[in-house]
């Protein structure tokens, strides 16, 4: 499962983090995720919940997700609109010439101590 791995990848940051910082237990983690990443939030937080039992740092932490909406821009007009909505051709002019400007994100925004 892919959000399995980006527990795991969350977990092995935030440790070293907390180490660097004397943590020894973390309250909370926040994280950006875009919402066309690939990551299912609802997933995520089920992964978290089993994967950190397992672990001696992060046993009490929550995690709090903010979604960031995807933003696609048009080439040829200059728009910008709801990816998620419209994908990749545009809605103002039906180009196909678009890329993706934000929603493809997953950062560690914040590790918050006891
Ligand atoms: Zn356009």
């Amino acid at each position: 499962m892919h959000e399995l791995g980006v527990v795991f990848h969350i977990i092995d940051d935030v440790t070293e983090a907390g180490k660097e910082n004397g943590l020894t237990s973390i309250a909370s983690v926040t994280v950006r995720l875009g919402t066309v990443s690939g990551v299912i939030p609802e997933y995520l937080e089920n992964c978290w919940k089993w994967a950190v039992k397992r672990t001696e740092i992060l046993k009490e932490a929550e995690l709090i997700i903010e979604p960031i909406e995807a933003v696609t821009f048009c080439e040829d007009c200059n728009a910008e609109y709801d990816t998620v909505k419209y994908g990749r051709i545009c809605p103002a002019c039906c180009s196909p010439n678009t890329y993706l400007l934000r929603g493809n994100e997953f950062l560690i925004e914040e590790i918050a101590g006891f």
